[in-house]
């Protein structure tokens, strides 16, 4: 069973739960086990390390705007929505499907994809190794093309998104994709495994516009070992 401290630093059993599990364990050992047929709302994960652990990298200012009220923002909206879905099947009216299932989708992916985030990062230095190497080689030809192609993605995605490394289960293969926004652009059934935010809320008030500038110094602060954890985690 994972403690308390478990969760704020991200060790082993979390980062293997994968990443679909995230929340759920965070709301199971914040509000105790939930009845069957009753799904806990999502929660707001606490960062697994101080705001200011990412410096001179990622600012603290922005680590804490960017996870206290954006990444709060879409665990509020993904639960509003689901709410208001629920509302919609007791009352029989569809009216909102459209638009709430658009919510769901950008408000769920963001959340998602943001817990990945955090993780993805540390302030001790890392290396890939082992057998998310050995793959990184394979799909890519070395770690430094993958780390060409996924930095290219990231500095090219049109507007706001994701640079997104993910394996992709039915080839079992690793895909470096873009995401436009949270959820757009992206393949069905994939595990993100590394993630990067290029929103101008992750780099702005340091960067400004240099977002190239941003992608570049990201690879300082990966964190390689959750990488490896969430393959583990979806190879298994
Ligand atoms: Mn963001």
């Amino acid at each position: 069973m994972l403690n308390r401290r478990d969760l704020l630093t991200g060790a082993g059993p979390l980062a293997a739960a994968g990443w679909l599990g995230l929340s759920a364990l965070v709301a199971e050992a914040q509000d105790g086990p939930k009845p069957v047929g009753e799904p806990a709302p999502y929660v707001l994960p606490p960062l697994p390390y101080p705001y200011e652990a990412l410096e001179p990298t990622i600012d603290a200012a922005t680590m804490k705007l960017h996870h206290d009220l954006h990444h709060a923002s879409y665990v509020k909206g993904l639960n509003a929505a689901l709410e208001k879905l629920a509302e919609a099947r007791k009352g029989g009216d569809y009216a909102a499907v459209k638009a709430l299932s658009r919510e769901v989708a950008f408000h769920g992916s963001g959340h998602l994809l943001h817990c990945c985030f955090w993780t993805n990062m540390t302030p001790a230095k890392t290396e890939a190794k082992g057998a998310l190497k050995a793959m990184l080689e394979r799909d890519f030809g070395s770690l430094d093309a993958f780390k060409a192609q996924f930095g290219n993605a990231a500095k090219q995605v049109e507007g706001s998104g994701w640079g997104i490394l993910a394996f992709e289960p039915l080839s079992r293969r690793l895909l470096v994709l873009e995401a436009e926004k949270h959820q757009n652009l992206s393949v069905w059934g994939v595990h993100p495994l590394l993630v990067l935010d290029v929103w101008e809320h992750a780099y702005y008030l340091k960067y400004n516009n240099r977002r190239p500038e941003y992608v570049d110094a990201f690879w300082s602060v990966v964190n390689w070992d959750d990488v490896a954890a969430r393959l583990d985690a979806a190879t298994a």
